[in-house]
């Protein structure tokens, strides 16, 4: 299997086994003939296949269950690398990993100010060639590209619609990647991606239903139902930034009022400070800051709750209680088992987390809905490359009709 001309998974059944060997190997071919239901004949046929692709090895031998010990399959952890790429508002961070999503590489680079379209597809296309090249010095071919872009996404072409940290439209990503690189890319909103990851390795494995909601610069979701990224009819869906909480409250950078970002993002939870501060609240925030109101960020606003800091602890919970509205109205929609939380909040903690959950509980219909769990991630800072590059996994490990 050569970069370039790498065939995702036409047939159903290899799919189907492949995926059985990720998520049970070791496992013997005889175990893959019971569950799959499918003659220990094509089993063997397609396990041939999928060795000769060297997408999966030869591993110990199992137990014997009487006669000679089988010979287990495992996913080929040693061969073929797939690229995670997250464009955030000024960044672009990248892992690369190995099939089995374990991390080998991380990098960083920079977009430049307010860049045109041709700017940031080439910082995109720097960040890439280096992976390229990592892989290559590794002698690993890269089985894809995943790119997680902020904004809305269209994936089914591969391109960014609207990048509103950037105000840019229509950005041809998968084209221009594909062509410069000759390695399948993928395109996905961040979120969504974030979603996807938390489904294969964080804690929204094996649930049907969940939400991940991210809280940044801007509140997005990534909604998950009968196991499927759920889009929408023109791949908007999960725009919950722009619930309106209260119709009088602060104008939102999407022209209405009230919106919850509006409240409960980043720069929200800054302009919240900036008026407690105004109205003579006593806050380290001031010093971290250096007595410049324009510099506090949503990042010292955080050091100080957790210092102990009291303004600083009543704008999160505040933050906790906006989120908490706009997640009860999620909740009653949707009716997730889950709502698995991202961004700064997640390390801000229970100071977000109680009065959050305390509005959810009060606002949620009925005992069963209020059975939801509302957690943070676990995935750590790499989420989001993470979620880039499960695109390709997914796309691998799942029959496409595509
Ligand atoms: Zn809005």
């Amino acid at each position: 299997m050569q970069t370039g001309s790498f065939q995702w998974m036409k047939s159903l059944n290899k799919s189907t086994i492949l995926n059985l060997v990720r998520l049970k190997g070791p496992i013997s071919r005889a175990e893959i003939a019971k569950i799959t239901k499918l003659t220990p004949p094509t089993v063997t046929n397609i396990v041939a296949e999928l060795l000769d692709s060297e997408l999966i090895v030869e591993s110990d031998l199992g137990a014997s269950t009487g006669g000679r010990k089988p010979i287990m399959l495992n996913i080929n952890s040693s061969r073929f690398y797939v690229i995670g790429i997250y464009a955030r508002a000024n960044k672009i961070d990248a892992a690369i990993a190995n099939i089995c999503g374990k991390i080998i590489y991380q990098l960083e680079g920079n977009v430049p100010e307010s860049p045109t379209k041709e700017q940031f597809l080439e910082s995109l296309k720097a960040m890439v060639a280096k992976c390229v090249e990592l892989a290559r010095t590794d002698g690993q071919p890269v089985l894809g590209i995943g790119v997680g872009m902020h904004g809305l996404v269209d994936p089914q072409k591969g391109e960014s619609i609207y990048a509103t940290h950037l105000n840019l439209r229509q950005i041809p990503i998968k084209q221009f990647l594909e062509t410069e690189f000759n390695i399948p890319v993928l395109v996905e909103n961040d979120v969504r991606a974030l979603a996807l990851a938390e489904s294969w390795f964080g804690q929204g494995r094996d649930l049907a239903n969940f939400i991940c909601v991210n809280v940044s610069t801007g509140v997005g979701a990534g909604i998950i139902l009968d196991h499927k990224l759920y889009h929408g009819s023109s791949f908007a869906a999960g725009e919950v930034g722009h619930i309106p909480i209260d119709v009088e409250g602060p104008q939102c950078r999407c022209g209405n009022y009230g919106c919850l970002e509006a409240f409960a993002s980043g720069p929200g939870m800054v302009l919240r400070m900036q008026k407690a501060i105004l109205l003579g609240e006593k806050t380290s925030v001031w010093q971290k800051a250096k007595g410049d109101l324009s510099q506090i960020t949503g990042e010292m606003i955080y050091e100080a709750a957790l210092e102990g800091d009291r303004p600083a602890m009543e704008v999160l919970a505040d933050t906790g209680r906006y989120l908490g509205i706009g997640l009860a109205n999620l909740i009653n929609l949707f009716n997730p088992s889950k709502i698995i939380l991202h961004g700064g909040i997640a390390r801000a903690g229970s100071l977000v987390i109680d009065p959050l959950k305390e509005v959810v509980m009060a606002r949620a219909l009925t005992d069963s809905v209020k059975q939801v769990s509302i957690v943070t991630s676990n995935l750590g800072k790499q989420a989001a490359v993470v979620g880039a590059f499960t695109l390709v996994l997914k796309k691998l490990f799942t029959p496409t009709p595509d």
